[in-house]
């Protein structure tokens, strides 16, 4: 290759891709029309007003040029390095791109990559620039060409983004992104002290990050409000970036000037962190030892903070958002079960280690089914509330409230014992009771509550919710409006209660109960009038269980339902065996319980049990009490008029017990009263209640319904009633129930016996 003078020979040579020495040259301007005059002259123009900095360096690692461009990177004017080392201009490589041969020079050793490095620059700033190193023969030596532009806002953004999203990956805690972001920004740019603050949802302030403070400058802003002028970060709030220039002399500084000072700092920069939809989160705030503003690369860095850290908060609230709704309940804004666990358990363990009681209150609305379904379910949700705020208003602080499920709340009560607890349950119903309007209806809400207390009833949380509850039920049994102790008797009937659910189970399913009939007898005629079925439960191990006690245990477990569809079908089958047979029985009556009228089925259930049966719906008699129709429960008047109108008629039992106004008669398709035996046991010796029993007879007698005596026992029962026009009776006098087939040999024995005229 031909040598000539340097200019001219750089310029003729190809520049040399010395990262891929095999690749084709690089592109070159076309000189064959430039005389050698010209090109040098030419040349060193355009390498001056090139906008990358360019540095040649000799053989001996001399600067030997520098451009325009290099003096505004490195800060430096040409006279003052124009013969220095190259060494003056780079920082020494921390780790370079491969390790260095021995006797290679920092220079040399670049040759061929693209680094970056900062530059620190003579007035104390820091710029990063992105290097690259080349080796060109020239002058009959070797030289390097140095090209370099300041890559300071890139490597800004990419090493903040790169270290803060990096911890956010590893780190739940914000409190720990947020000091890393404010030491990430002091290691670009030493003059600043940042700090962080998080507004909340009230609008108070809250210190995130501030690792060149001392703690007490944060907690001295934790929870001040944004309208008060605590310091510069106030404005931010107020969603514009803020300057105090000189925080000693500005009068919007606020109380915290004099720490401020004190600590060394003269100015601050504030800079508010939004969210997408622009609402403010916090603030970015800059601290400066001396009276400044932000220059250049602080924008830079309060831009790419600020967005940083709304990332790093939106991601926090949302987290908060996904906890809340995983540990509190939504509608009423308690703690959930799980959440209740967990607090609970932590009181009981402190209470544990300080020796201390503790109550467990179990607290349940009363009627709240009927509520839910009378008026809605959004009213309902509204009880829920009112009563989730008034047990939150009548504790303290450090008891624990939450929502267990359904209408069943909790409390546990810290360093609380049966005074205490007494006291506060009383307390509770009665703000519980207070009146409430809900939509265009005033209710008075009630409810019950149940209490156990640690360590004497159980040392751990399932055992003392599990007492506690128990214990409701036992207040609930007393009435509306009660509270109850656990207590180790209660425990003895809830097991017992629990062998008993199990053990008629057992029977419901493995057909161990049976159906018995009591005759209902005519007196005026001697004729039979129909027969009551009674179900009856003979248990291997506990003898007879009487109706009483299993019929409302098979109505709070569930089972209702399946134990009177069983009861009716066999009544029925029993009745067309009868019927085959050619026994006369005119009717069977069934007793059903309030729950079956929830049942929309129940009708269309009773119609095909007669078909299967092949029986008239006459054939069928169905007894309610009168709770029934108290029952507020939107199916149970369609049902009750579904099965009148399949012609299968109504029957009130008990009558006259339910304290219900007897204005339902007016409008209920019944056709048959069974007046009380109370009534009946009391009639020879109590006028008043002779005058009753007349009384139910001329009911009976105006509106055209068959009246039933029950439970009678004696011939004077009988001739009183028989007296006072009553016609069909029942009773020990006559027959206890039987099974079937005694029955069927009573009626053989009896039917035309004229002892019972
Ligand atoms: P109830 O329907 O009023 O039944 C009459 C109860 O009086 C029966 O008691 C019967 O054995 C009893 N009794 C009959 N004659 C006399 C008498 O002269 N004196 C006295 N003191 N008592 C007499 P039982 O069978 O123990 O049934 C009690 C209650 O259990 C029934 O009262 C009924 O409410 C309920 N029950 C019975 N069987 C069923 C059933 O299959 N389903 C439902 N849901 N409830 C039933
Ligand atoms: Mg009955
Ligand atoms: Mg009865």
């Amino acid at each position: 290759m031909e040598k000539r003078g340097s200019a001219v020979t750089l310029q003729k040579q190809h520049f040399y891709n010395d990262k891929h020495p095999d690749l084709s040259p690089l592109p070159f301007i076309p000189l064959s029309d430039m005389d050698d005059i010209a090109l040098a002259d030419f040349l060193p123009q355009v390498i001056e007003q090139a906008c990358n900095a360019i540095v040649v360096v000799d053989s001996d690692d001399r600067i030997v040029f520098f451009n325009a461009a290099a003096e505004q990177l490195w800060g430096r004017n040409r006279d003052t390095v124009l013969g220095a080392d190259i060494s003056r201009l780079m920082p020494p490589l921390q780790d370079g791109p491969q390790s260095r041969l021995p006797g290679q020079s920092e220079i040399d050793h670049l040759v061929g990559h693209n680094v970056e490095l900062p530059i620190e620059r003579p007035n104390n700033t820091r710029i990063w620039a992105e290097i690259s190193v080349s080796r060109v023969q020239a002058c009959e030596q070797t030289m390097r060409l140095v090209v370099a532009r300041n890559i300071t806002i890139a490597k800004v953004h990419k090493t903040l983004r790169y270290q803060v999203l990096k911890a956010m990956a590893e780190t739940e805690s914000l409190l720990e992104v947020m000091n890393l972001l404010c030491q990430e920004i002091k290691r670009i740019a030493p003059e600043i002290s940042a700090t962080i603050m998080r507004i909340d949802a009230s609008g108070h302030l809250h210190s995130l990050a501030a690792p060149d403070f001392p703690p007490e400058y944060g907690h001295q802003i934790d929870g001040a409000e944004t309208d008060q002028n605590v310091s510069c970060t106030m404005a931010a709030f107020r969603g514009e970036p803020v300057l105090i220039r000189d925080i000693e002399n500005d009068p919007s500084w606020g109380n915290t000037r004099q720490q401020v000072l004190a600590l060394g700092y003269k100015a601050c920069w504030s800079v508010p962190v939004k969210t997408r939809e622009g609402r403010v989160m916090g603030a970015l705030a800059f601290y400066y030892r001396v009276c400044r503003r932000p220059n250049k690369l602080h924008v830079q860095l309060a831009e790419i903070g600020v967005y940083l850290c709304a990332l790093a908060m939106e991601r926090a609230e949302a987290r908060a958002r996904i906890h809340h709704l995983a540990f509190f309940d939504d509608l009423t804004d308690l703690p959930n079960r799980s959440l209740l666990h967990v607090q609970a358990n932590q009181a009981i363990a402190q209470a544990s280690r300080e020796n201390e009681q503790l109550a467990v209150l179990f607290i349940d609305i009363d009627r709240f089914k009927q509520v839910n379904d009378s008026l809605g379910h959004p009213a309902g949700d509204t009880l829920l509330r009112i009563v989730a705020s008034r047990l939150r208003e009548a504790i303290r602080e450090v008891d624990i409230l939450g929502r267990y499920s359904g209408d069943e709340f909790v409390i546990v009560l810290t360093q609380c014992d049966s005074v205490r607890a007494t006291d506060l349950a009383g307390r509770l119903l009665a703000v519980l009771s207070a009146p409430c309007r809900i939509g265009e209806i005033t209710l008075n809400p009630a409810a019950s509550i149940g209490i156990s207390l640690f360590p004497d009833n159980g040392r751990d949380m399932n055992t003392l919710i599990h007492q506690a509850d128990m214990a409701m039920y036992q207040a609930k049994h007393k009435g509306s409006g009660c509270f109850s102790f656990f207590s180790g008797q209660l425990n003895q009937i809830a097991k017992e209660r629990l062998t008993l659910e199990t053990a008629l189970r057992e029977a419901l399913f493995g057909n161990q109960l049976q159906v018995y009939y009591q005759p209902q007898i005519n007196i005026e005629t001697h004729q039979l009038h129909g027969v009551e079925a009674l179900v009856r439960w003979s248990h291997a191990h506990f003898g007879q269980i009487s109706p009483s006690r299993f019929i409302p245990l098979a109505e709070e477990c569930g089972l209702i339902n399946v134990l009177s569809q069983w009861v009716l079908n066999e009544a029925c089958r029993q009745l067309a065996h009868w019927r085959q047979q050619g026994l006369v029985v005119p009717s069977v009556s069934v007793n059903l319980s309030p729950t079956d009228f929830h049942n929309l089925k129940l009708p269309h259930h009773i119609e095909s049990v007669l078909k299967a049966h092949d029986l008239k719906p006459r054939d069928l008699l169905v007894e309610i009490t009168e709770g029934v129709l108290m029952d507020s429960n939107p199916s149970t008047m369609k049902t009750l008029n579904e099965i009148h109108a399949l012609g299968v008629r109504l029957s009130i039992d008990d009558f006259g017990t339910g304290y219900s106004s007897l204005g339902y008669l007016r409008h209920l398709p019944v056709h048959e009263l069974k007046l009380d035996q109370s009534f009946v046991r009391d009639l020879d010796h109590d006028r008043a209640t002779r005058a009753l029993t007349n009384a139910v007879m001329h009911i009976g007698d105006s509106m055209d319904l068959t009246v039933i005596a029950e439970g009678v026992e004696h011939p004077t029962q009988r001739n009183l009633l028989k007296a006072q026009g009553y016609q069909i009776v029942q009773g020990l006098l006559f027959s206890p129930p039987l099974p079937a087939t005694d029955l069927e040999r009573w009626l053989d024995e009896n039917l035309s016996f004229t002892q019972w005229k």
